[in-house]
């Protein structure tokens, strides 16, 4: 029976495909003991499946190579080695021999090394638990003859849509874009990391949609609607035909959004908007440099580390930053030091943290690991002779931080003078504007930030208190609330007061309505998503700045977010009546959600 399952818009596009429904979650193992007649045929099963999960890894492993690259694919050569460890098979055997079956050995077992690798003192075992839990799930799927649900031997030209209830590095890099056509996950919301990271890839995306993996069958038909945040599964022709009308509707509307999209961004009034663009991976370069933008505004760095134990060494980060930085060919290319933690890439040597989002996080994680930060600011040097490149650094919170990032890049300056290379001796260096605490205080980190950046995803986030990838409290993460409104005029404000230039780097920027509310608060450099710089510049091209400034000041003096957002649709509508502009990216009404139930 059709079903129509809501989540979030993650990355616009509509999709008919098949299901292919991914459990990738350690199974529960029952105790079972067996008898001393048993112990020599368990032995040989566990051996037996080790010696298919390793088969299995290495095919995986050869494909990952042919889809992500070979730096990405070594992933997985940490796992053969878990399954080569005499001591850990050794260990499993013992309790085999003293009457338990393979599978609880086995759990046992791992569960026991998962606990000492989190504890470990060093970075680099800790970074070995998410491993540790990839080979526990295939080792046991074998014992158990549980489903192997690895997405990597999907044939080209399958159609699928990948359903799972969150998307791990590992993942990712299995991911073949010639099988997968789209993603719907349990789990994430529009800013976080899944979903950047399906916009970057182009494949339309739906997250939160809470139990989509409890309520899907495998080979189902479906239908993913990104644009909108929408699963249906099992439809009907006539809802599919309906679908197949609006994917080829919105294609041409895209089309169009490409033809505006290499315009000048000024308003009727003559305003003058910079559009930049977001960058997440260096693959997408050249595709960026074409979306008419006028340069890179956040190239996101920590993706080159996605799935991998440990970052690329200086080598290949400085090829990663020139490709991106040569595609420009001399316009601006601002780019953001790793910011790993949080929501973001669980590797790179962090131990579980209660509230990861307030933990040890971007330049905090590398400010206290100085060797590992300096091989990425000397990569950036070095690829800074290539263009006009800015080095932002995130969530900085005081002066302190600032300066002693500077310091790093200072003794990188002096590593790469005393081994002769060349490299850019001035580069910029700008901060992000992430909390309260750097909005209010933006004043005092002015003197010596060249320039400034908002990243209104996690200033919402931290302003409202509201996990921004929590599914559950997504009405919750209101852009328009009146503190952020506040927050952002007065650091818009008292930037212009020093002569720092400050632009938005966040989601917030390719969304129209909020687009245009940020122009009204003086906002004049936005960096959106490749796919929507044809979409602002539209907005930008129809309105006056003085319609959007007047707007913004009534905005401002609402009590509510919901009374700002009427504010501003009732202001925009003057201009556009088209809905695809009014609630582009904004969560969906859930009396117009219902209406598609029925
Ligand atoms: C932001 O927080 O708004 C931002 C641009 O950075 P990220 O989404 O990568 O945290
Ligand atoms: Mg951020």
């Amino acid at each position: 029976m059709s079903r129509v399952i809501i989540g979030l818009s993650a990355s616009p596009g509509v999709i008919v495909g098949k299901v292919h429904l991914l459990k990738w979650e350690l199974p529960v193992v029952r105790h079972r003991i067996i008898s001393d007649d048993e112990i020599q045929s368990e032995l040989g099963r566990f051996e037996s499946a080790v010696k298919q999960a390793i088969v299995r890894l290495e095919h995986i492993r050869t494909r990952a190579a042919h889809n992500a690259g070979e730096e990405e694919a070594a992933i997985f050569d940490v796992q053969l080695t878990i399954l080569a460890d005499a001591e850990l098979l050794e260990n499993v055997r013992n309790l085999i021999r003293q009457n338990l079956a393979a599978e609880r050995a086995f759990d046992l077992v791992m569960v026991d090394w998962r606990q000492s690798f989190a504890r470990h003192p060093h970075a680099m075992l800790r970074e070995r638990v998410n491993d540790l839990v990839d080979v526990q799930i295939r080792v046991l799927s074998l014992l158990m003859g549980l489903d192997d649900h690895d997405p990597v031997d999907l044939p080209k030209g399958s159609n699928a849509i990948l359903v799972t209830h969150d998307l791990t590095p590992s993942l990712t890099v299995q991911l073949d874009r010639e099988a997968i056509i789209g993603i719907a996950t349990d789990e994430g919301t529009r800013t976080s990391h899944v979903a950047i990271l399906a916009r970057s890839l182009g494949l339309p995306a739906v997250v939160g949609l809470r139990d989509a993996t409890q309520r899907v069958i495998a080979g189902e038909r479906a239908i993913l609607d990104g644009s909108h945040g929408i699963l249906i599964v099992d439809p009907s022709d006539e809802r599919v035909a309906v679908y197949q009308e609006r994917a080829v509707r919105e294609e041409a509307e895209d089309a169009q959004l490409r033809s505006i999209a290499s315009a000048d961004a000024v308003t009727v009034d003559a305003t003058r908007i910079t559009i930049y663009t977001n960058v997440d991976l260096p693959e997408e370069a050249d595709q960026a440099a074409n979306s008419g933008a006028e340069g890179v505004g956040l190239m996101r760095t920590e993706f080159l580390i996605v799935g991998r134990a440990s970052a690329p060494d200086e080598e290949e980060q400085y090829r990663a930053y020139s490709k991106v930085i040569k595609a420009f060919k001399g316009e601006t290319v601002i780019i953001r030091t790793f910011d790993v933690g949080g929501d973001k890439l669980p590797i790179g040597g962090f131990p579980a943290e209660a509230n990861p989002f307030l933990g040890w996080r971007a330049i905090r994680m590398c400010l206290d690991q100085p060797e590992f930060f300096k091989v990425q600011l000397r990569a950036l040097l070095r690829a800074a002779v290539h263009g006009n490149v800015k080095i932002m650094f995130p969530l900085i919170v005081s002066l302190d931080e600032f300066r002693r990032a500077k310091l790093l890049l200072e003794e990188s300056k002096i590593e790469l003078t005393a081994r002769g290379v060349e490299f850019n001796h001035n580069v910029p260096l700008g901060a992000m504007i992430e909390t309260p605490a750097a909005a209010i205080s933006l004043d005092s980190l002015a003197d010596e930030v060249e320039f400034f950046s908002i990243g209104t995803n996690d200033l919402v986030q931290y302003t409202l208190a509201v996990d921004r990838g929590n599914a559950n409290l997504v009405n919750r993460f209101t852009p328009l609330h009146p503190s952020i409104l506040r927050l952002i005029k007065n650091s818009v404000d008292m930037a212009n007061t020093a002569g720092v230039p400050i632009g938005v780097c966040g989601e917030m920027a390719s969304q129209p309505l909020l687009a245009f509310v940020l122009i009204g608060l003086g906002v004049r450099q936005l960096s959106v998503s490749p796919r929507s710089v044809g979409l602002i510049k539209r907005v930008i091209r129809g309105i006056e700045e003085s319609t959007a400034f007047e707007a913004a000041n009534n905005a401002l003096k609402a009590k509510t977010a919901a009374e700002a957002e009427n504010i501003l649709r009732e202001a925009l509508s003057r201009t556009f009546n088209d809905p695809n502009i009014l609630t582009h990216g904004l969560p969906m009404d859930p009396e117009e959600a219902e209406n598609l139930n029925s």
